[in-house]
């Protein structure tokens, strides 16, 4: 694991709670540090205090999802109906994935046309029984086995 260049800051642990506003004040992590932002609504980007990187604000009425990077663990932040979310630290690609979605593949024997649930990392035909790997490229990948 490297090192991370700067030490992770630590967020002061105040006792001071939020007043339940409506809508005038949102959070966003930042694009730089990953550290949580509170910025007015209305506004268009977010300058961080910590990094002094400008974050976008996504438009108002956005739903926003997140997920854990498969590859550093940091909690992501993303358009919710985003199909891939790339990790700005470790510009892992996750897959947002939405319980429930479904992919198609053709079946590589038959090129009949599969579907399949996300995360799977193969597919068995059901016409013809030939087992069709998944999860990288579909299109042109052709997987041979001369047995
Ligand atoms: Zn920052
Ligand atoms: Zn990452
Ligand atoms: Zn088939």
């Amino acid at each position: 694991m490297p090192v991370p260049l700067a030490p992770y800051p630590t967020p002061p642990t105040t006792p001071y709670t939020p007043p339940p506003v409506n809508g005038t004040q949102s959070q966003l992590v930042c694009s730089g540090c990953r550290n949580l932002l509170l910025y007015p609504a209305g506004a268009t980007s977010v300058c961080c205090a910590v990094c002094n990187a400008v974050t976008a604000v996504p438009p108002p009425g956005t739903e926003m999802a997140q997920l854990v990077c498969g590859g550093c663990h940091t909690l992501l932040m993303y358009i919710r109906g985003a199909t891939s979310v790339q990790c700005s630290c470790c510009h892992t690609v996750n897959l947002a994935l939405e319980a429930n979605q479904v992919a198609h593949v053709n079946c590589g024997n038959c090129r009949m046309l599969l579907m399949y649930q996300y995360g799977a990392r193969s597919v068995k035909c059901s016409v013809c029984n030939f087992v069709t790997s998944v999860g990288a490229s579909t299109s042109t990948l052709e997987q041979k086995f001369n047995s």
